[in-house]
């Protein structure tokens, strides 16, 4: 028996029995492995979704006029002491932020998942922090800062490194052997899940982002800002990425779902907050126009418990709200219609030029 499957605009005709056993077989974790990519049929089509989303927001830092940034940087009135130091602490922080991410999903999460389409998105993920990587790249010889520098913050500050040791533990813990049926090797895997998606990417990035985007609002540092703007945006889908992936994986091990485990994983998002918020403090250790610590306290608390929530966790807090509601329009560029001059217009087109033929099929 014969039986059509639709992904997108595309169809295929698959063997009805082999695409069932496939399907059947087709795991989070402690699936069927083959050496060949068998995307189809697709079981987690959210996976398949996200990554068609993410190939569709692709950018190239050098698509990004960096002019008004070097005049600004360079100027001596332009700027506040402050404001240098929040870029410092931006670039500073993510240069390694954004490296310890892509490592922990390609050696990690990756080599763990089992369902092809999983890898698929992964792999995309990977890539994206490479761009983010490379981005900051391309700001540090812009500005001309020592790249020595932006090493040596992520050693030298103390509550950078706190918030580095926080993830790479949880990263560390399933470098080695494990007996994936394990509960605990399973726990071990899930938390590191939450950590990265739900604490990291979803809320300890978002201390630097809100303050960024709070200088890019007043016109200061237009293309790191608009950089961090294709960032952010990239990583609303990694952390939607890493959430659906939490979720399933629960799903098909609900055993580990117990009480003490939720526990657990709320007092990890506890700790995030805790860390970011010591971390704030360092980025602004004087208020400045428009950035207030007490207020990005008040966001982190708000971005935590929207995290917590969309995992199915309660929230650590009762009804905190928004501090910065400007900040979500600022984040949300897909309402922009001429946003995306350039060059990321055209990788548009030509994916929708290359997509053509098959919907002729
Ligand atoms: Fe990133
Ligand atoms: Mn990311």
């Amino acid at each position: 028996m014969e039986k059509t499957f639709t992904i997108g605009t595309k169809k295929f005709v698959l063997d009805e029995d082999k695409a069932e056993q496939a399907f059947a077989a087709k795991r989070v974790i402690n699936g069927w492995e083959t050496m060949t990519f068998n995307l189809l049929p697709l079981k987690y089509h959210w996976a398949y979704e996200l990554y068609s989303t993410m190939k569709r927001n692709h950018w190239e830092p050098e698509d990004i006029p960096m002019q008004k940034d070097i005049e600004q940087w360079q100027s001596d009135n332009q700027l506040s002491e402050s404001e240098r130091w929040i870029i410092r602490m931006g670039i500073g922080y993510f240069s390694a932020a954004e490296g310890i991410v892509g490592d922990n999903v390609l050696h990690v999460v990756r080599e763990l998942v089992t369902a092809p389409e999983l890898k698929l998105v992964l792999g995309r993920h990977a890539h994206e922090e490479n761009i983010h990587a490379d981005s900051l790249l391309y700001m540090i010889s812009s500005l001309g800062i020592n790249p020595h520098e932006c090493e040596a913050m992520f050693e030298q500050i103390p509550t950078i490194r706190r918030k580095n040791e926080f993830v790479t533990g949880v990263s560390r813990a399933l470098r080695r052997d494990l007996d994936m049926k394990d509960p605990e090797s399973k726990k071990l895997l899930a938390k590191n899940i939450f950590v990265f998606g739900q604490c990291m990417e979803g809320t300890q990035f978002y201390g630097l982002f809100g303050m960024i985007l709070s200088l890019y609002r007043q016109n200061k540092f237009p293309g790191i800002g608009q950089m961090f703007r294709y960032t952010l945006r990239d990583e609303s889908n990694h952390i939607e990425v890493f959430r659906n992936l939490f979720m399933d994986l629960i799903e098909e091990n609900s055993e580990i779902w117990t009480p003490d485990f939720r526990e657990e994983l709320t007092d990890l998002m506890r700790e995030a907050v805790a860390l970011e918020k010591e971390f704030i403090r360092d980025c602004l250790p004087v208020n400045t126009v428009g950035l207030s610590a007490d207020e990005f306290d008040r966001y982190i608390d708000y971005i935590a418990d929207r995290r917590l929530e969309g995992v199915g966790l309660s929230p650590l807090n009762v009804g905190v709200a928004n501090p910065f509601p400007w900040l979500a329009e600022l984040m949300d560029i897909n309402k922009e219609q001429n946003f995306f001059e350039g060059r990321v217009t055209d990788y548009q087109k030509q994916s929708a030029l290359a997509m053509a033929p098959d919907d002729e099929l």
